[in-house]
């Protein structure tokens, strides 16, 4: 490039001073011939002398370049011309000479001068020489054209040798330049080469190559690091050769492990599956023989009266009703491990709930050193109806307020129960169980959820348990969408709180009308007073508190005017009893005033028949607010014992005398007592030992009614009602199953498999024959049950009028749809936890519109709400109508086998 460079200038120097000569040498040329012509025809013209002007101008033209050469006069007349003249294109100048160019030829004028004399001007000569051209006169003109083509071919042969040899030289250089390059490059190119092998690994080739001598040194450093590479390579292929195999038996050992631990987990989950299996079983099996126990015990209580032997009879039924909350606690448990407890709904009175639960609990103070006030405190804000769980609910609280009672000896066990949060749809309750008792030491607070723990652990242990009673408690309260938490100190007591999410209900408090009473109450204990003070204060009675008799004999002669009643607290023992009775006595006769007894424990007022006869009414602690209101209001002056007895509510006995009724169940015991309790209703009762004898019965004889038990061998109960609605006359009989375990899933089961309605085991008396009662007069049949059931979960007629009737393909997309929701359901709890509005959307999208074309119209109409809402709120107060959405897919699920698709075609026609 720089050769290039420097050439082109130096042929541009070149061409530029050869051809600035030329032209100057044609200048002067030119000139020279002009000024020849002038000097020479200053004569001529002077003289007139035509002669030697021709000859002047044919010298002058004797030049070859020399085109034309013209004289003119003074007044610019062409006097001689010789050769070709371009026409005349100015004026002459004045001056001597003036050169015109044009484009190839040049024009020359100059003016001739004359001295004024001729002969002077010979003679001064050397005088004219310093007188100026002005100073002389023009007697005419010279006008010469010179060609310029000469010199310009002059100038295009040079400038043409001058390009030849520029590109020559430029071509010599590029070939010289192209083979030293090559001469220098050759021995690198090999180095390139030989480092490229190098990197590809040819270490042989590299080593075979060869340079010229001068790269001896390079050559050596590079055969150098050929054997280092080599070598080096040598080495990581060897490593990675036994990292490969290492990796290989490792990765073959994972595999190994990664088998037996599916294998290992596989069998866990199938063991854990069976544990819960048998569980189930085996607290059925438990419960059925339960079951005699507990229906014969209640036989015998009725007829025994030998105390002792009445005693025996207590504790028999007293620990059978233990065992069966143990198994009951066991079967709980099994269930909630394999996911399968599912909640129920109904409206229920929570105050009225806890009430009982403190009743039916108040047993356990029968042991004469427990001294505690049972004290259910229900909030004056909180409503007493919701929609729940009631036997879920009836279930935590009974265990809290069980084990707050077992392991307390003095002081109180209080249920407080408050609002914490509450929206249109929930509300969310807030309980505190808080007792006074042994407490629970920190460092074993942490085990107390866990299953089969217990904080005494020693096998001298004071207090009998399973264990399991907070592990069910916190999962129903986890299910309920609640938290369960305990603090605890041992020289205080304990508290449990937790919380429970429950719907309103539109039913109202029964708010109880005032009063308007004054009473006088005898109660030491404090805790009690004011409970009972505060709920005297709401029903407007007022009341003087009282801490001994003597204080009340004191004030009744005060207050006898305004006294309506005594309320009295009755401690079980002998002399506090004789007092109470003296007392009841006096302010009945002296003042006509009724009293109203308080005792605890329940069971000892059995001792003390006579004073049944003398009050007005006697309450069991711990007193529920509905039963003091009614003692309150109805005051009794004459004492309850002198009423007439009212004759227990008598089922329709004349209905029943002409009953039927077929009893199936595989166990000899269960059918005795069944038989034991309805024929001497005057129900004709035949005993079917298995399903198949039971079908084999009512093929012969047509009865009103069938109790079938379910658990049965060969045949179970659910089998032999099918098989039974298909014998003639039994269509519609109802069918009553006998079950040790019916929730859920289980219920609906019982009901699809065309029986009416379930008795849970133990069963009782009573429950069993109003049962009969009201079915054997119930006109309703299976289908009005189902229907009725179905009637807003699913709409059969829908789903196949899309699929224009054909069943199999209608069954199919619901079957389909069906068998999808329980993973969807668990999908949206999900997203919902993760607040993942997009992804719940998509989930909600699916089901609604699958829902539309299978008949589903709950979980239609239930997802186009959730749809709507997540697509315009997103997840603002989404959790009520996302639990509507979920409850619509548990309710379809549950109701499932119920649906009575059509017989298919095929189907009908191979049966016909
Ligand atoms: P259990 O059927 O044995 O009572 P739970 O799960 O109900 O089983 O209770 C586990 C253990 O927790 C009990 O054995 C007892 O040690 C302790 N515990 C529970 N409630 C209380 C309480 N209110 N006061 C003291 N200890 C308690």
């Amino acid at each position: 490039m720089p050769s290039l460079s420097i050439s082109i200038i130096a042929c541009f120097l070149l061409l530029s001073s050869r051809f600035s000569d030329l032209e100057k040498s044609l200048y002067e040329h030119a000139t020279n011939i002009t000024k020849q012509v002038v000097t020479t025809s200053e004569y001529a013209i002077v003289f007139s002398d035509q002669d030697m002007m021709n000859r002047i101008l044919q010298n002058a033209l004797e030049n070859h370049d020399i085109n034309s050469v013209q004289i003119f006069n003074s007044e610019q007349e062409i006097i001689a011309e010789l050769g070709k003249a371009a026409p005349l294109t100015n004026n002459f100048l004045k001056s001597d000479i003036n050169i015109a160019e044009f484009s190839d030829y040049l024009a020359l004028t100059s003016a001739i001068h004359y001295a004024s004399n001729i002969f002077d001007s010979t003679l001064n000569a050397k005088n004219n020489v310093f007188i100026s051209s002005n100073h002389r006169n023009v007697i005419g003109w010279v006008r010469v054209e010179v060609s310029t083509s000469e010199t310009q071919i002059k100038k295009y042969q040079y400038a043409s040798l001058v390009t030849f040899i520029f590109i020559l030289f430029n071509i010599l250089t590029i070939l010289g330049v192209l083979h030293l390059s090559k001469i220098l490059m050759q021995p690198v190119n090999k180095v390139s080469l030989a480092l490229n092998k190098l990197a590809k690994g040819q270490f042989s080739t590299v080593k075979l190559m060869s340079f010229p001598p001068e790269y001896a040194a390079i050559q050596k450093d590079i055969f150098d690091l050929t054997e280092r590479l080599e070598h080096h390579n040598e080495k990581l292929l060897l490593g990675i050769e036994q990292s490969t195999e290492d990796i290989r038996r490792s990765m073959d050992s994972m595999e190994e492990k990664s088998a037996q631990l599916y294998i290992a987990n596989r069998e866990a989950m199938e063991s854990n599956r069976l544990k819960s299996q048998f569980l189930a079983n085996i607290s059925h099996e438990v419960r059925t023989p339960l079951n005699a126990i507990l229906g014969y015990t209640k036989t015998l209580q009725k007829d025994i009266t030998n105390k002792q032997q009445r005693l025996y009879v207590d504790t028999i039924e007293q620990s059978t009703n233990n065992l069966l909350a143990i198994i009951g606690d066991i079967l709980d448990f099994s269930k909630i491990e394999a996911g399968k407890l599912n909640l129920e709904s109904n409206n229920f009175n929570l105050k009225s709930l806890i009430d009982d639960v403190y009743q039916t609990l108040s047993i356990n103070l029968l042991s004469k050193d427990k001294q505690i006030d049972l004290v259910p405190e229900f909030g004056k804000e909180t409503p007493e109806w919701f929609v729940g769980d009631s036997i879920r609910v009836r279930q935590i609280l009974t265990n809290l307020i069980g084990n707050a009672i077992k392991f307390t000896h003095q002081g109180s066990v209080r249920t407080k129960v408050s609002i914490a949060s509450q929206d249109k749809k929930k509300i969310t309750l807030s309980f505190h169980v808080i007792d006074t008792g042994i407490g629970i030491p920190e460092h074993k607070i942490n085990r107390l959820f866990k299953p089969f723990s217990q904080v005494d652990t020693s096998t001298t242990r004071q207090f009998g348990g399973t264990g399991l009673g907070l592990v069910i408690t916190k999962k129903l309260v986890e299910q309920m969408h609640g938290k369960i938490e305990v603090s605890s100190d041992p020289t205080i007591g304990s508290t449990f709180r937790f919380t429970l999410d429950l719907k309103q209900s539109n039913k109202l408090n029964n708010d109880k009308a005032p009063l308007n009473r004054h009473i006088i109450l005898l109660e030491p204990s404090t805790t009690y007073k004011s409970y009972m003070h505060r709920y005297l204060n709401e029903i407007k009675v007022s009341c003087t508190s009282c801490f001994d008799l003597e204080q009340v004999i004191s004030v009744l002669s005060k207050e006898q005017r305004t006294t309506d009643a005594i309320l009295l607290s009755v401690t079980p023992d002998e002399q506090s009893v004789l007092e109470a009775k003296e007392l009841i006595l006096y302010a009945g006769q002296q003042f006509n005033i009724p009293c109203i007894l308080m005792i605890q424990p329940p069971g000892q007022i059995a001792n003390y028949p006579d004073l049944k006869g003398l009050c007005s009414d006697i309450l069991l602690k711990p007193i529920s607010h509905d039963r003091l209101y009614n003692a309150l209001s109805n005051l009794n002056h004459t004492p309850i014992g002198l009423q007439p007895q009212q004759p227990p509510k008598s089922l329709d006995t004349e209905k029943l005398t002409r009953l039927k009724i077929l009893a199936v169940d595989d166990m000899p015991i269960n059918l005795q007592l069944l038989s034991h309790w309805l024929q001497p209703n005057g129900i004709e009762t035949s005993l079917a030992y298995s399903g198949q004898q039971a079908i084999e019965m009512a093929s012969i004889e047509q009865f009103d009614m069938i109790l079938m038990d379910i658990q049965m061998p060969e045949m179970d109960g659910m089998e032999t009602t099918n098989e039974l609605r298909l014998l003639e006359g039994y269509e519609n009989t109802p069918i009553i199953a006998l079950t040790a375990h019916a929730l859920g899933s289980e219920q609906q089961q019982i009901l699809a498999s065309g029986m009416n309605a379930y008795l849970t085991k133990p069963i009782d008396e009573e429950i069993l024959l109003n049962t009969i009662d009201n079915w054997c007069s119930n006109t309703e049949t299976l289908q009005d049950q189902i229907d009725a059931k179905l009637i807003n979960i699913f709409d059969l007629e829908k789903a196949l009028d899309i699929v224009d009737g054909k069943t199999d393909i209608a069954k199919e997309m619901f079957d389909m749809l069906a068998d999808s929701l329980d993973a969807e359901k668990k999908l949206i709890q999900h997203h919902l936890a993760h607040q993942d509005t997009e992804k719940l959307i998509e989930v909600v999208h699916r089901i609604h519109g699958a829902s539309k074309y299978t008949g589903t119209i709950n979980i239609a109409r239930h997802a186009g709400f959730l749809e709507t809402h997540l697509k315009e709120l997103e997840l603002e107060g989404v959790e009520g109508v996302a639990e509507d959405f979920i409850e619509a897919i548990e309710d379809l699920l549950n109701h499932r086998q119920l649906i009575p698709w059509p017989q298919t075609l095929d189907s009908s026609t191979t049966n016909a």
